[in-house]
């Protein structure tokens, strides 16, 4: 934490190249419509990836600064539940319009905050993106249930928004995550307050400006700054009635734990540990190409990267080829034409992950690409991973000539730190295992739930898989299964908290943003004749 500098007002001032920022400006927060800057004590630097140069200053938001938000979103609650569903599907539509429009801008954001290349960025505001489109058909998907359950009398049922709601957002999507919340939140009704990731809040805040051009009404989307302080005060305060959460297990658990002990609503998604299994009947070609591609792509920061590869039987021995192809990726600065990937988030990041990549080397696995210590020439300051190229077979001569790409870790044992740790980064560990009942025991037996994936050219084996497989996403040939929203994102076991009850957008998205309320009516069409009242339950 550091001390204050110079304020913006504007996230119009954001820097979005990785060009040297000579006069970083401070991030604001976003209330009742404005960008405010903060009277914070406290400040977070924010440093691009690729350079480590300061890109911003993050304030830890005042206690007053994090209340003012809350009463402007509880102010502006009764207004816009009372707005008609059309005229909040209007704006959505406005709010969609304006995303795609500043498409580009919100991507240069990711880039030079998250690191991710700029083409991996415009991925990440379209996921994000759909999330708002879906939610455009608000008034097709808001209305409740009735039916005649008697003579004149009705049954009804309503989707009520809560109140204030809240979002706490991880680094690694930073359009996309809060994007998972706003629209569905603010369709329903809700008002919401973003707190982005300190690491990366820029995004989330080009997102404000622009719900303010699409005519959200001042306290409708808030954003406020900060680290754990932040997410205690979201958690303690009475106002807020959900909150959803995405982000490590470490922080989730306790968030989860905290926020639903105050009788929040909580829906949070963490950590994974996403396997494929590789069966020798599959597609070869297809299967190593999206494999390479789901390990590597946004430098392995996705929750739902492939990061562990269960090869089955005859398939062990294609990790050479897998090899090839991850050594064909380009690491470079995310900006930069053709770069495959770009740098981790920190360079403690980094160093955690060179640390597991240690970790493997100790415990006996073997590393076939050695990512650790990577200098892009023109980013010598940036948190990449090099490769240093380990052949299996003359494991001791290391090629002079070193090439630039991501990990791979064959023969990985089920007891390694490398296979029991969510690695986050540009590395792949592989097992061996002699049947695909052997890969669904190994599968089921990792804590994690979130993804997986099998490639193969036969339905009954894929069938078998789906029907005993825990893991709550499940793609068949489909490298990285995650669900469009007009389903919903089900991660299973430790992947999500709460046993996964309350998911991320589609249905269920709907439903964790809105009380239902059911209303039974009479409405007697002819005068009643009963002499005495009725004590009993009507039979
Ligand atoms: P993180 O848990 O460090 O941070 C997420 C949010 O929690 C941030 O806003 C941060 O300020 C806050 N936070 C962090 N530590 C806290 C603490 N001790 N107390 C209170 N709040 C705290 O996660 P991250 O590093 O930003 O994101 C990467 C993680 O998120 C990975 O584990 C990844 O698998 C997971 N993730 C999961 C999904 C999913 O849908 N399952 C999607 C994206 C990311």
């Amino acid at each position: 934490l550091a001390p204050a500098t110079a304020a913006a007002t504007s996230s119009a001032s954001y820097p979005t190249t990785h060009e040297q920022i000579q006069q970083p400006s401070d991030t604001p927060n976003f209330i009742d419509n404005k960008f405010t800057a903060s009277q914070a004590t406290q400040w977070i630097d924010l440093h691009d990836p690729a350079t480590n140069n300061l890109v911003t200053r993050v304030p830890q938001s005042t206690d007053a600064e994090l209340k003012a938000a809350v009463e402007s979103a509880q102010k502006a609650f009764p207004a816009w539940k009372a707005t008609s569903v059309l005229a909040r599907q209007q704006i959505m539509f406005k709010y969609v319009a304006l995303i795609r429009e500043n498409w580009d801008r919100l991507a240069a954001s990711i880039t030079l905050e998250q690191g991710k290349t700029f083409a991996d960025a415009k991925g990440d505001v379209l996921r994000g993106l759909q999330v708002a489109e879906t939610a455009c058909g608000i008034t097709t998907q808001l209305p409740g249930e009735v039916l005649e359950v008697a003579k004149d009398m009705e049954t009804r049922n309503y989707r009520e928004p809560l109140g204030v709601v809240a979002a706490i957002c991880p680094f690694n999507f930073p359009a996309m995550i809060p994007l998972w919340s706003i629209p569905i939140a603010t369709a329903t009704g809700n008002t919401i307050i973003v707190k982005p990731s300190e690491r990366d809040p820029g995004a989330m805040m080009i997102l404000a400006e622009l719900a303010e051009k699409a005519g959200f009404p001042p306290g409708v989307v808030n954003v406020i700054h900060g680290a754990a302080k932040t997410v205690d005060f979201i958690l303690d305060e009475p106002l807020i009635k959900a909150v959803s959460f995405v982000g490590s297990n470490k922080a989730g658990e306790y968030i989860y734990q905290r926020a639903s002990a105050n009788g929040k609503r909580v829906q949070a998604n963490l950590g994974a540990k996403n396997h494929a299994a590789v069966l020798p009947d599959c597609n070869k070609n297809h299967a190593l190409n999206a494999i390479t591609g789901a390990a590597f792509g946004a430098a392995g920061q996705r929750c739902m990267a492939l990061s562990t590869l269960v090869l089955v039987g005859e398939t062990k021995n294609w990790v050479e080829e897998i090899a090839e192809r991850a050594k064909g990726l380009v690491v470079n600065g995310g900006f930069e034409e053709g770069t495959d990937i770009g740098p981790v988030i920190s360079p403690q990041a980094k160093e955690r992950i060179e640390g597991l990549i240690a970790s493997a080397e100790a415990e006996g696995a073997q590393i076939l690409i050695d990512g650790r210590g990577a200098k892009p020439e023109k980013y010598p300051n940036g948190n990449f991973e090099k490769v240093k190229l380990y052949p299996p077979a003359a494991l001791t001569q290391r090629p002079a000539n070193e090439q630039i790409g991501p990990t791979l870790i064959a023969n990985v044992e089920p007891h390694m730190r490398c296979y029991r740790e969510e690695i986050f980064g540009p590395v792949l560990v592989c097992l061996n295992v002699p049947t695909l009942d052997d890969a669904i025991k190994l599968i089921n037996d990792n804590e994690y739930g979130n993804g997986v994936a099998i490639f193969t050219s036969s339905g009954a084996t894929a069938g078998k898989f789906t029907k005993e497989i825990e893991a709550g996403q499940v793609g068949i040939n489909v490298p990285i299964p995650v669900p469009l929203p007009m389903f919903s994102f089900t991660g299973n076991k430790k992947s999500v908290a709460g046993g996964g009850s309350n998911t991320f957008y589609g249905k269920p998205g709907l439903a964790f943003y809105t009380q239902s309320k059911t209303v039974t009516s009479l409405w007697r069409s002819e005068d009643a004749t009963m002499a005495k009242a009725s004590v009993n339950m009507p039979t």
